[in-house]
């Protein structure tokens, strides 16, 4: 929050300007961001800060009530301004005044103050609303997914507009606090930490605090019944797993995996720099999809996940994420490499240090299993486009990019990247020339045509630009890092 200072004189001469000024030159704020592969996402106009969302779940019937309070600044003279919104609102209110609001498109909730916002005003907004998130369709599906004693909300891109309204693009991060009333013996897990918790008339309240900027896909909720595991890391930081309390014969396999955040995480300290975050853990519900995500903090994890065994390389793919996509977000979706690229890779590190195969090794293989034909050298992981934002090739190919720059920088230098890149951008948000342009800079080598060759060509690369061998052997770990190809969102 800031104050404006006035000077009386300049005071005067603004209250004049501002009555031609009210009405002529106030507008709406854009329906997007301003995303190219998505341009209704997000919207324009303001900024938020800080979601404050108090809510109601019964997983009876799947009827979600609840209050969004959320702080924002104006960044125009603002007439009306939209968010992101699949659910119904009751009222909306704006700096405590009645807000008309009407939707429009697929997810815009219109929402036009009693009075104009000017340029750099900070405001609150109150939306009041209900609905059943799993009957809620958006582009033709929900993201909201039933479990036998609860629900969850986790997808990417698209997750938040089935729970909370919101400006729903990484690019305008917000802190958050989420406190959800559930019946007695059911639990709601989110991210951060769990500030407090009471019980009354039946009903228990959980009170969790997301203190570092998060983006919207990163937020989740997931209500049912837990068996939870805390603990705290040798640097002090609160550690909590949750995992449905029916999640049959993956119940052993879970806990085996996501129980070793703690030490995932430590490692990826040693390789990406101090972990960001104020809290760790990851959560396992009972949902019916096979993906897991990086949600802040608190990974969410399918069980499928875990159904041929325990499974750690998941694990060490959505911590690494914490660092490369949570810390520092993509500034469009289609900088999604410097999240998935490097997660995937996270994956090859810890491969390395297990002795299960070298990064190199996992990227000879790579390159060895897609003849020049296979329409996987024909995604750009620099710019794959919506419809491939999660293909295979933005994990393997973008991997092997990443490969590729060690090889070319040497071990000092890409090490210095890897963890200088988030301490520079952190809990912000970055694009990939702007990682081309940083791994430049540490390493004093033009880069350009390596990047080019590996995340902008639809082609296969020459071998020789991976030093990559005719007929490599099988990394022992290919099969578990590929049996986590499922890890992104679905729709
Ligand atoms: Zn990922």
């Amino acid at each position: 929050m800031y104050r404006r200072l006035i000077a009386p004189g300049a005071l005067a001469a603004s209250l004049l300007l501002a009555i031609p000024a009210s009405a002529a030159d106030f507008e709406p704020g854009a329906a997007g961001i301003g995303d190219p592969y998505y341009p209704t996402y997000g919207n324009g106009g303001y900024d938020v800060s800080h979601y404050d969302l108090r809510l109601e779940y019964q997983p009876k019937t799947d009827l979600l009530e609840g209050t969004a309070t959320i702080l924002a600044s104006s960044t125009q003279d603002l007439s009306r301004f939209n968010l992101d919104f699949g659910l119904t609102a009751s009222e909306v209110r704006v700096n405590g005044k009645k807000a008309r609001f009407a939707k429009s498109g697929v997810q815009e909730l219109e929402v036009t103050p009693a009075a104009g916002l000017p340029k750099g005003t900070p405001f609150t907004v109150v939306v009041k609303y209900a609905g059943k998130p799993s009957e809620v369709k958006l582009w033709g599906f929900t993201s909201w997914q039933r479990t036998p004693d609860g629900g969850v909300a986790a997808n990417e891109p698209e997750a938040a507009a089935w729970w909370f309204p919101s400006n729903d693009h990484p690019r305008d991060k917000a802190t958050y606090d989420v406190s959800v009333s559930v019946p007695d013996g059911t639990q709601a897990i989110s991210n951060g930490t769990l500030q407090s918790q009471s019980s009354k008339l039946g009903w228990t309240r959980f009170n969790w605090r997301s203190s570092k900027p998060q983006a919207t896909y990163l937020a989740t909720l997931a209500v049912g019944k837990f068996d939870i595991t805390t603990d705290t890391t040798a640097n002090g930081l609160p550690v909590v797993n949750a995992y449905s309390k029916d999640l049959g014969a993956n119940e052993g396999a879970a806990k085996a995996s996501v129980e070793r955040t703690t030490e995932v995480a430590e490692w990826l300290e040693t390789v990406f720099g101090t972990y960001p975050f104020e809290a760790l853990g990851g959560y396992v519900p009972n949902v019916p999809s096979s993906f897991a995500l990086e949600t802040q903090t608190r990974p969410f994890y399918s069980p499928k996940q875990f159904a041929n065994g325990s499974n750690v390389s998941v694990v060490v793919h959505e911590l690494a994420h914490q660092w490369y996509g949570d810390s520092v977000s993509v500034d469009d979706w289609k900088d999604i490499w410097i999240n998935e690229g490097f997660a995937r890779y996270s994956q090859w590190l810890w491969s390395e240090k297990e002795g299960e195969g070298t990064a190199q090794e996992l990227a000879d293989y790579v390159y060895a299993q897609h003849p020049a034909d296979d329409p996987f050298w024909q995604v750009e992981p620099g710019d794959p486009g919506a419809e491939n934002q999660f293909d295979a090739a933005v994990y393997d190919r973008g991997a092997v990019a990443v490969q590729a720059l060690r090889n070319a920088v040497g071990e000092k230098k890409f090490f210095a990247i890897l963890k200088g890149w988030p301490k520079v951008h952190a809990y912000g948000n970055a694009g990939v020339s702007d990682f081309v342009r940083y791994a430049e800079k540490v390493s004093g080598k033009p880069l350009a045509g390596l990047f080019d060759t590996w995340l902008y060509q639809p082609v296969k690369p020459a071998a020789s630009a991976l030093g990559a061998l005719s007929a490599p052997e099988q990394p022992k770990s290919w099969k578990k890092i590929a049996a986590t190809n499922g890890v992104h969102g679905e729709r």
